[in-house]
C-alpha cells in the first residue's frame, strides 16, 4: 500500500489510477483528479526531502536558492560561497 500524496488515501499500487515520477520517487494516485492536482504543483504534495550540500555537508531544504546542474543531476547549496566552490571544481564534490 502506498499513500496518495494529494488526498492521503491508502491505495494499492496495482489499483492506482495514475502514477508519476517525481524527484526519483514514483507517486501513485487514486484518481486522475488527484494526479492532475499533483502535476499542477508537485512541490506542494511531495514531502520535502532533506538534501545535503555536497560542499560543506550541511543539511538543507530544496527551496534553497543556490542550485547547480552537473551531469544531469541537480545539486543544492546552503550559500553562494559553497555554490561557487562547486562551480569552480565540481569533480571534487560528486
Ligand atoms: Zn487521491
Ligand atoms: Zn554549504
Amino acid at each position: 500500500m502506498v499513500k496518495d500524496p494529494v488526498c492521503g488515501m491508502e491505495i494499492n499500487t496495482s489499483a492506482a489510477a495514475a502514477q508519476e515520477e517525481y524527484q526519483g520517487t514514483t507517486w501513485y494516485f487514486c484518481s486522475d483528479s488527484c494526479h492532475g492536482k499533483f502535476q499542477a504543483n508537485p512541490a506542494q504534495y511531495a514531502p520535502s526531502e532533506t538534501l545535503t550540500d555536497p560542499v560543506c555537508g550541511m543539511e538543507i531544504s530544496k527551496d534553497s536558492g543556490h542550485q547547480a546542474e552537473h551531469v544531469g543531476r541537480h545539486y543544492y547549496f546552503c550559500c553562494e560561497s559553497c555554490l561557487d566552490k562547486f562551480r569552480a571544481e565540481p569533480g571534487n564534490f560528486v
